[in-house]
């Protein structure tokens, strides 16, 4: 059997598994290719208009692999944590791929709720079935699948730059280079290094979000949120750049909570969607950049006593 997998969304974060399953069961694969412009047009056109831009680059993966398999994966995902929900358009995202694109083969619709590995066994079984009927194969998959997983590591932590920035937002918009205009490379580019949430510890985070006066609901948030204020307050970053998806609720929650937070420490918020020119973006990464180092050198001149150092 054919099975599809569009590289958008939590592809980024999963593919490991979601390979090393359907590999294990016997499936052949067919991935799409990295966003580029034409899978964001098909995008744009036949995903609803209201949807976020990664909703809409999912839309244009699905269209680019429909008519070469016979079940493609569009994982209805419910949840990734314990007591914590991830946003709506994940839970409805089988009805809106059916409802907006024709002409597609079987999809997978089964809620998957990551949160325990009891859940994870039993979506695996039946995505399993609808390829093969042998329970040894889907059940050695599963073991291989969370093995790769488990030694999959995600992130980025440069070191040796001068100036370091946290890089938050969704995985699919930090790890999408066609999404985020090649941002960590223009951020190289400037000597300008960067750490992103999966190196702050889990228990650390958990310590940050915990300090609120109410824990976050949704699981992007307390990552975001708990990396920012973890990273902020060791002093290990210059700064903070959020790349947010236009129109997302969550994201406005979060980056009201980092200001919060963080005060006058320099934040820069990337708004996406698919208007947003390269130029544009390109100024506000530079000017950001900019006024770290203005601050830096500042900051270099004044001594431990508020004072200026050439002054005294
Ligand atoms: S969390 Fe935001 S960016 Fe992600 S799918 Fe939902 S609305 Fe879109």
């Amino acid at each position: 059997m054919k099975v599809g997998i569009p590289k958008g969304l939590l592809y980024y974060k999963y593919y490991p598994f979601i390979h090393t399953f359907l590999e294990e069961v016997g499936a052949e694969i067919i991935v799409s290719d990295d966003t580029n412009k034409r899978i964001l047009n098909e995008g744009v056109k036949y995903a609803v208009d209201e949807a976020c831009l990664p909703m809409k680059v999912f839309h244009g993966h699905v269209v680019s692999i429909k008519d070469k398999c016979d079940l493609m994966i569009v994982p209805r995902i419910m949840c990734i944590r314990d007591r914590e929900y991830i946003c709506p358009k994940f839970c409805g995202l089988p009805e809106m791929i059916k409802n907006s694109i024709p002409g597609m083969p079987k999809i997978t619709e089964i809620p998957l709720y990551i949160n325990s590995e009891k859940n994870l066994y039993n979506w695996c079984r039946k995505i399993g079935f609808m390829i093969t009927s042998n329970l040894y194969m889907v059940d050695t998959a599963y073991i291989k699948a969370l093995a790769v997983q488990g030694n999959f590591k995600m992130g980025i932590n440069d070191e040796g730059q001068n100036i370091k920035v946290a890089l938050l937002g969704h995985p699919y918009n930090i790890y999408d280079n066609f999404i985020n205009m090649g941002l960590v490379d223009k951020l190289h580019k400037f000597g300008v290094g960067v750490i992103t949430e999966e190196f702050v510890p889990e228990d650390d985070i958990d310590k940050e979000v915990d300090n609120l006066f109410k824990r976050p609901f949704w699981s992007f948030a307390r990552n975001s949120y708990g990396a920012a204020a973890n990273l902020f307050s060791k002093n290990k970053i210059d700064g903070i750049i959020y790349i947010s998806s236009f129109a997302c609720g969550i994201d406005s929650v979060v980056i009201e909570l980092i200001k919060h937070r963080i005060g006058d420490f320099p934040f820069l918020v990337l708004k996406i969607d698919e208007q947003t020119g390269e130029a544009g973006f390109n100024t506000r990464i530079e000017a950001f950049v900019d006024m770290i180092e203005r601050g830096n050198k500042i900051e270099g001149n004044i001594s431990a006593h508020g004072e200026c150092v050439h002054c005294s």
